[in-house]
């Protein structure tokens, strides 16, 4: 593995070779798996893999860059492998390095990134370089790909965008947003933005997802005088994972016209029929999951919409739960008094100078608060996005939002779509971008498939050689031979 900034290409850069470059934009989790698929798969030796990633070290992206080890897994080893064909292998390599090796277990997520680090060093040989920086622009030039950073540009004849999840979306009120104030911490990844604040703190976190769970237990774990108060509209916490022997009770969704509704009512007399075998709810849940995306296909748009707006809050809580031991400490938080979860959602925000007055809905008295959080989970919205890729591929029309606007347009094979509604080749996404399509695109079950399968997509067309793709893509935005209309 080469960890390298790339050279300043001459112009004779585009100059045709024999390799088959494949530019792999960001790092995580969603980048690592589809490189050590597209090099594990190929044994082409004129394959080469460029990972792009902003913070110059690859496996950690935002899920698993954490450097609290309280943070676990949200997901069991068992169904955490990189390689769905292999489901032992984060066991085995969490028993060959002295980790736990209990599939049943929720690791440490800083150690998911080691795992998913050491599998790309398994396959990494002369094809892999590790460029350092953040992707700006990539530019269809003559059948390839520019790619640009701030200082360094180079080509590629296939692209995968795997940038992940963007930070929340600024939070607003009355039409304002927050102020830049020193209690004002927009980031909620950002662990030593919460680490500094005084021990004694009053603390306001927007939010009652999985990732203001963890906000949660960096904040009260490392200052144990600090209280918290957690507010989103329903005041709802991800269910708990408990000790299950099965893990899937499955029954399936009648043929036919399918509404939000029916979907609901569907996913409650099946829960209902479990019980009335013994069996809990979150068998059923997590019986779903293989037939969620095909699910999510048969809604038409408006009950997409319809769900989005009635059910999914629901569906989130049930479906993305929080390891039995996270739960254990929320609940022991609560129970000390130091954590309080309120459902009404934020009525205002005043600033204070140092501190900020929060009244939650329709609360007589302010909480008046050191600091406060925005954990209402990662924008999805690329119509909003500032980041200065997602802004220069819109620029160029090479992406468009999913009607929905939960990420990007793709297609089943994982290329883009762009303004016009057709196939851009050689350009593809992995990972979170695709919720709007796939619905359930981010946790890593659905991500190592994507990545399995955009990495065979790269090699088929890596097989056409160079210059039958450039007389292929010469012309980007002529209808591909895959495409079809998006869902
Ligand atoms: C806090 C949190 C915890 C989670 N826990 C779990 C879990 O336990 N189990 C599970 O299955 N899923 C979990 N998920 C879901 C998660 O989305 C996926 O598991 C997976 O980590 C997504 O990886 P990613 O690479 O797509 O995104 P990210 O983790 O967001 O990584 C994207 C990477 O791309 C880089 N990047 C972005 N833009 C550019 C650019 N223009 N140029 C260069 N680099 C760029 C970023 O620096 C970053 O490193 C969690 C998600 C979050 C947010």
């Amino acid at each position: 593995m080469v960890v390298t900034r790339l050279p300043r290409p001459a112009a004779a850069a585009y100059a045709p070779g024999p390799h088959h470059r494949v530019a792999v934009i960001g790092g995580g989790a969603s980048g690592v798996l589809n490189a050590i698929n597209l090099l594990g798969r190929s044994a082409d030796p004129g394959l080469r893999v460029e990972i792009h990633e902003a913070s110059g070290i690859v496996g950690r992206g935002i899920a698993y860059g954490t450097n609290d080890p309280r943070h676990l897994l949200n997901v069991r080893s068992r169904h955490m492998s990189a390689f769905p064909d292999i489901p032992s292998d984060l066991i085995e390599w969490a028993r060959r390095t002295g980790r736990s090796e209990d599939p049943q277990a929720f690791l440490p997520r800083l150690d998911f990134a080691t795992y998913l680090q050491d599998r790309l060093a398994q396959v990494a040989d002369h094809r892999l370089t590790i460029c350092a920086g953040r992707v700006e622009d990539v530019v269809p030039v003559g059948g390839q790909f520019e790619i640009r950073t701030s200082d360094v540009t180079s080509t590629a004849d296939s692209v995968v965008l795997a940038y992940g999840n963007q930070r929340p979306k600024a939070l607003v009120l009355d039409g304002d947003q927050l102020p830049a104030a020193s209690w004002h911490l927009p980031n909620p990844w950002d662990l030593g933005a919460l680490r500094v604040l005084p021990d004694d703190a009053t603390i306001v976190v927007v939010g009652t997802g999985l990732t203001a769970v963890d906000t949660v237990i960096t904040l009260l774990e490392e200052g144990p005088r600090r209280r918290v108060v957690m507010v989103s509209r329903q005041g709802q916490l991800p269910r708990a994972h408990v000790a299950q022997l099965s893990t899937a009770w499955v029954q399936p969704v009648p043929e036919g016209p399918l509404t939000a509704d029916l979907l609901a009512d569907h996913v409650k007399e099946q829960i209902a029929a479990a019980a009335s075998q013994g069996v809990g709810w979150r068998a059923v849940v997590d019986g779903l999951r293989a037939a969620t995306t095909p699910l999510w296909k048969r809604l038409p748009l408006a009950e997409r919409r319809r769900f989005l707006e009635v059910h999914a809050r629901e569906w989130e809580v049930r479906r993305h739960r929080m390891a039995p031991e996270v739960a254990a400490r929320i609940r022991a938080y609560e129970d000390d008094g130091r954590l309080s979860v309120l459902g009404g959602g934020i009525a205002s925000i005043a600033d204070r100078g140092d501190r900020c007055q929060v009244l939650v809905g329709d609360a007589p008295t302010p909480i008046v608060a050191q600091a406060l959080v925005n954990c209402t989970g990662p924008a999805t919205d690329i119509t909003r996005s500032h980041d200065p890729l997602l802004l220069a591929l819109r620029e160029r029309g090479l992406v468009t939002p999913d009607p929905l606007h939960l990420g990007i347009d793709t297609l089943d094979g994982g290329e883009l779509v762009d303004e016009t509604g057709r196939a851009v080749p050689g350009l593809f996404a992995v990972g979170p971008p695709r919720k709007g399509t796939l619905w359930e695109s981010t946790a890593i079950p659905e991500i190592r498939a994507q990545a399995a399968a955009v990495a065979d997509g790269i090699i088929a067309r890596s097989a056409l050689g160079v210059d039958v793709l450039r007389g292929i893509t010469g012309d980007l935005g002529s209808t591909h031979p895959s495409a079809a209309a998006p869902a």
